[in-house]
C-alpha cells in the first residue's frame, strides 16, 4: 500500500488513534484509571501530571477524533456535549455578540439566554438555511462568534457552510460548528475552514446510547490551548471508562451511519406516501428544502427524520404511545430506534412545529421498523 494514499473515514474510523504495530503491544488500548501520575522536578508539560487535566484514555480519543475530522491537532474531550459548547462560548468576551440558529440544539438556545442574562452577551438568533440572511446578521455588528449546527437538531436545515465561513471570515468572525448530527462521516467543517468542531460524543460517535460525552476539535493551537486551559480550570472532564467506550464505539461509527441513514431515506419515503402524514422532513426527499444543499455538500442524509402525523399533538402523542420496537426516548444517534415530540419541552423553540415528532433511525432490519411505524400511523384511523 502506498503510505501517502489518503485512507477513507471507514477505514481512518478504525485505524484512528491506535499506536503503531509494536511487537507485543496491546491492540485494544487499556482504560487507566488514576488520579494522579508519577512526577518529581518541574513539569515538562508533555507528561501527565494529575487527572483533570490528562489522561492517557481520553489521549487515544482525542487522537481519532482529530483524524476524523482532518484537524492538525487531537481533538479534546470534555463530560459532555454541553460542556463542549459552554468551554466554546466561553471563548467569547462579556457582552460579546453571537449569531446562532434560531433551531440549534435547544440547551444551546437556553445556555445563550443564560449567558445573556448574567454576562450580557448578545445572542442573535437566525435561520442558518437562509446563507444571506445570516451573513447580514454577522456584518450588520462586529461579531464575536459566528455558531453554526448543519443539519440543524430537529428542524433539519442544512447550512452552506463555506460560503458561511467564507463570508464570515471575511467580516473578522470565527466560526464554531456543532457536527453532531452530520458527524465526520458527512460533513468536515474545518476542511471548509471553520475555527472550531463542537461535538456531542453521546450521539452517533459514541452510538450505543450509553454514555454522555462532548468533544472540541481545532486545528489552531492557541485555540487549542486556550479551551484545554478552560478544561482543566473548570474541571468538565470525561471519565476514562466513558473515553474507553467512545472509542470502542467509534470504531463502527462508518458501518452504523450508512446504515442508519439508508434506512432513513427508505422510511422518509414511504412516511411521505402514507395517508397519515402531513409532513416529512429529511434531507435525501427531492422536495426537502434541504436536499439539494446537503446533496453538493454532504457525504449522506443522515439519520434523523422530522414527521407530522395528521392530527395534530393528539396524533403525534398517539404515535409515540403505540410504537413497540422504536423506543420514546430523548437523544439520537444510538443502534436503537428512537421517537419523541419535541414540543413536549418547554425549553424547545416555539418555531419547531408542535407536533413534530423527531425519528432517529437506528441500524434494525427497516422492514421491522417500517411495520412498527405503519401500525402505529394505522392506528391513527
Ligand atoms: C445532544 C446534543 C447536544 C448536547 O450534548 P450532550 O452530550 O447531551 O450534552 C449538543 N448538540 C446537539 C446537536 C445535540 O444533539
Amino acid at each position: 500500500m502506498n503510505p501517502s494514499t489518503p485512507l477513507s473515514r471507514a477505514t481512518l474510523a478504525v485505524t484512528a488513534g491506535r499506536p503503531t504495530h509494536e511487537r507485543g503491544a496491546a491492540l485494544s488500548p487499556p482504560v487507566v484509571l488514576s488520579s494522579t501520575f508519577v512526577s518529581s522536578g518541574v513539569p515538562t508539560g508533555d507528561e501527565p501530571l494529575y487527572g483533570r487535566a490528562a489522561n492517557p484514555t481520553w489521549s487515544d480519543l482525542e487522537a481519532a477524533l482529530g483524524t476524523l475530522e482532518d484537524a492538525a491537532l487531537p481533538g479534546l474531550v470534555l463530560s459532555s456535549g454541553m460542556a463542549a459548547i459552554d468551554a466554546a462560548l466561553s471563548l467569547v468576551p462579556p457582552g460579546g455578540r453571537v449569531v446562532l440558529p434560531r433551531h440549534a440544539y435547544q440547551l444551546t438556545g437556553v445556555l445563550a439566554a443564560d449567558l445573556a442574562a448574567r454576562t450580557g452577551l448578545r445572542a442573535v438568533p437566525v435561520d442558518v438555511a437562509d446563507t444571506e440572511a445570516t451573513l447580514a446578521a454577522v456584518r450588520a455588528e462586529p461579531t464575536d462568534l459566528l455558531w453554526l449546527e448543519s443539519p440543524t437538531n430537529p428542524m433539519l436545515e442544512v447550512a452552506d457552510l463555506p460560503a458561511l465561513v467564507a463570508g464570515a471570515h471575511e467580516a473578522g468572525t470565527p466560526v464554531a460548528v456543532d457536527n453532531t448530527f452530520a458527524t465526520p462521516i458527512a460533513q468536515r467543517p474545518l476542511e471548509h475552514g471553520a475555527d472550531l468542531v463542537v461535538h456531542s460524543v453521546t450521539k452517533y460517535l459514541a452510538g450505543h446510547s450509553d454514555l454522555v460525552l462532548g468533544a472540541l476539535v481545532t486545528s489552531d493551537p492557541d485555540l487549542r490551548a486556550r479551551l484545554h486551559a478552560h478544561r482543566t480550570l473548570h474541571g468538565a472532564i470525561a471519565g476514562p471508562w466513558e473515553a474507553w467506550l467512545a472509542l470502542r464505539g467509534l470504531r463502527t461509527l462508518a458501518l452504523r451511519v450508512e446504515r442508519s441513514q439508508a434506512s432513513a431515506a427508505v422510511l422518509a419515503a414511504r412516511l411521505a406516501a402514507h395517508p397519515s402524514v402531513v409532513e416529512v422532513r429529511h434531507p435525501s426527499l427531492p422536495t426537502d428544502p434541504g436536499h439539494e444543499r446537503a446533496a453538493r455538500l454532504l457525504d449522506g442524509f443522515g439519520s434523523v427524520l422530522g414527521l407530522r402525523p395528521r392530527g395534530g399533538v393528539a396524533a403525534a402523542d398517539a404515535v409515540v404511545d403505540a410504537v413497540r420496537l422504536w423506543v420514546p426516548a430523548t437523544s439520537l444517534g444510538g443502534v436503537e430506534s428512537m421517537l419523541e415530540r419535541r414540543r413536549r419541552f418547554a425549553t424547545e423553540a416555539e418555531t419547531v412545529p408542535e407536533d413534530l415528532l423527531r425519528l432517529s433511525v437506528g441500524i434494525e432490519d427497516v422492514e421491522d421498523l417500517w411495520a412498527d411505524l405503519a401500525q402505529a400511523l394505522d392506528g391513527l384511523g
